[in-house]
């Protein structure tokens, strides 16, 4: 069984703030990635080797643009996307706050972010 049996695999465009090293101009650039979500459930003709594999398995996203244009109309020169990973793990980026919504980030950011949200609730009610 291949490792793609165990996850949907679609394309996903995300909004990923870059400066460009060229300029130093800081803009908003959608690049595509490939998100790959495990499926909810093992393949039916899995084995037991294939549903130790499937336990094991995280869902993740894979970046495929490795270079961007600048958006300045003055450069336009193309860079490389750096400081994004090429691989990441996935979590629901639409539940985190607005500024951290192009950052892919491991999942403990996320409970870092939930328990900062928790106090700054208490203190607000
Ligand atoms: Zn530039």
């Amino acid at each position: 069984m291949e490792e793609r049996d165990f996850f949907d695999e679609r394309p996903e465009p995300r909004t990923h703030t870059l400066t460009c090293p060229h300029c130093s101009v800081a803009a908003t650039y959608q690049l595509n990635w490939l998100v790959r979500r495990k499926k909810s459930q093992c393949p039916r003709n899995a084995d037991e080797r294939d549903r130790a594999r499937f336990a094991k398995a995280q869902s993740y996203m894979v970046r495929r643009d490795d270079q961007v244009a600048c958006t300045n109309v003055r450069c336009r020169k193309r860079f490389e996307v750096t400081g994004l990973q090429t691989v990441a793990d996935l979590i629901d980026t639409s539940k985190l706050p607005a500024d951290h919504r192009e950052v892919p980030a491991p999942v403990q950011t996320n409970d870092r972010e939930a328990a900062l949200r928790a106090r700054f609730a208490r203190k607000t009610y």
